[in-house]
């Protein structure tokens, strides 16, 4: 049996209980580090199952999921046709280390989505995409240096780290130790949405940066889009300086449409890199682009890059499942849910006068404790974050579960319903007044 939980009532012994083994044997408790709850506080939930909307905790408590693995459950948890394909791929072998049909097919279904994409490499993660694709770009263009944005995350990568976003801003890291200081210095750090930036970097370092790399939307300082022109300035700049552009659609890829960010603002990067949705919720991840530079990539040039289970057949399977099910309904639903889901969190702040700000990318959104707009790291950071841990523990002790971080994009999925609905409704005037008597 399934219980929403109370503030009074919630349970949570068994996830306390696992919590406490697995701090004994996994570094924290946890296997990424944003589970750990680290910043809001209390005992991360350990989940028992999922379907649809709802995730079930190991304690019996039900909640509406708001996070949706952090981005890849687009079409909400066990999808039949998603499951389908996993369990009969995985009737027919678990890996090949050889090529298979599904790696091809779902290489053209992205080539098919993202006309500026020519050509596609399978990987296991969105941090391997984004290595390999930062290697390919020093490899291809013999340059060294890379232009990242503060805020902006582009997984664990050792030269992406410096000012990153996601867990790297949820526990107010300013880099990682264990990176270098030659990987540290060939990454020149700039505030997100400032051109003028950029265009000094360049300026500073000529002849010397391999690639500019940005979230095509920023989803992991909290939700910041890229303000009207911002990407099309890169694109401009990094052509001027013989540059490429490294458009990171980790997040946005699939989620904020059928062709992602590039699909609503038609700025290419000339390579491109994806993961979570086109993954189906299994390890899978990709990065692509402009053949010609694909071409560098070994076999068929010199720039390495392998992997034992890359183009994994049930990975694949699950990922092109996933896209397939994604139609124009499903887009049309994901749509339809951010809007509603923004403009209900609006409303029970409102009602209460606390300060915010709900910001959209697409289907991405998230709420800053401010009034003023979020166009950068240092602006997100400057918010009322302290509010933050009441407001989500409210809503998860009514049976909503919201990132565990302020700085955190919320992934809403196509299945929500009129009672996933009136159960966020019935828990954000909680949340609300919790983030109102919350105190610095
Ligand atoms: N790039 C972006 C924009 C992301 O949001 C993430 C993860 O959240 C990554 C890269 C890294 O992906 P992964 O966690 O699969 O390594």
């Amino acid at each position: 049996m399934t219980a929403t939980p109370d503030a009074s009532r919630a349970r949570d012994s068994v996830s306390t209980a696992l919590f406490d083994r697995a701090s004994k044997v996994i570094p924290g408790g946890v296997n990424s580090p944003v589970r750990a709850f680290g910043s809001v506080g209390g005992t991360p939930r350990f989940v028992a199952s999922a379907s649809g909307y709802t995730l079930t905790d190991v304690d019996g408590n039900s909640y509406v999921d708001l996070v949706c693995s952090w981005g890849p459950m687009i079409l909400g948890h066990a999808h039949p046709a998603v499951v389908d394909a996993v369990c009969s791929a995985a009737t027919t072998g678990l890996s090949f280390g050889a090529p298979t049909a599904g790696e091809v097919e779902l290489a053209e279904e992205i080539v098919a989505r993202i006309e500026p994409v020519e050509q596609v490499r399978l990987v296991n993660s969105g941090t391997e995409a984004t290595m390999s694709a930062v290697r390919l770009a020093r490899g291809f263009t013999g340059r060294t240096k890379i232009v990242k944005f503060a805020g902006c995350y582009h997984g664990h990568v050792d030269a992406l780290l410096a000012d990153a976003g996601s867990g790297v801003a949820t526990f107010g890291l300013p880099t990682s130790p264990g990176v270098t200081g030659a990987q540290a210095e060939d990454t020149i750090v700039v505030p997100y949405n400032d051109l003028e930036a950029v265009r000094a970097a360049f300026a500073a370092n000529p002849g010397k940066i391999a690639a500019v790399i940005t979230e095509a939307a920023a989803g992991n300082m909290g939700t910041v889009p890229p303000l009207p022109g911002f990407n099309a300035g890169l694109r401009e700049l990094t052509r001027e300086h013989g540059a490429l552009l490294i458009m990171d659609e980790v997040m946005t890829g699939f989620r904020a449409g059928p062709a992602g960010w590039y699909g609503i603002d038609g700025v290419a990067g000339d390579l491109m890199t994806f993961g979570k949705v086109m993954s189906g919720g299994l390890p899978a991840a990709a990065f692509g682009g402009r053949a010609d530079v694909m071409a560098h990539l070994a076999p068929a040039g010199p720039v390495y890059q392998a992997g034992t289970l890359s183009g994994n057949p049930v990975a694949v399977a699950a990922g092109l499942a996933s896209l397939r099910a994604a139609d124009s309904a499903a887009y049309a639903a994901l749509d339809r849910n951010a809007t509603t889901l923004g403009r209900m969190i609006g409303e029970a702040l409102t009602a209460e006068g606390v300060a915010h700000r709900v910001q959209f990318a697409g289907t991405m959104l998230s709420v800053f404790f401010t009034e003023d707009p979020v166009t950068d790291y240092a602006q997100a950071k400057a918010a009322q974050t302290w509010r933050f841990p009441a407001f989500f523990h409210a809503l998860l002790d009514h049976g909503v579960y919201a990132p565990p971080s302020a700085f955190e994009t919320w992934f809403v999925s196509s299945v929500l319903d009129d009672d996933a609905f009136s159960r966020i409704a019935d828990a954000l005037p909680h949340a609300a007044k919790a983030a109102a008597a919350a105190t610095a």
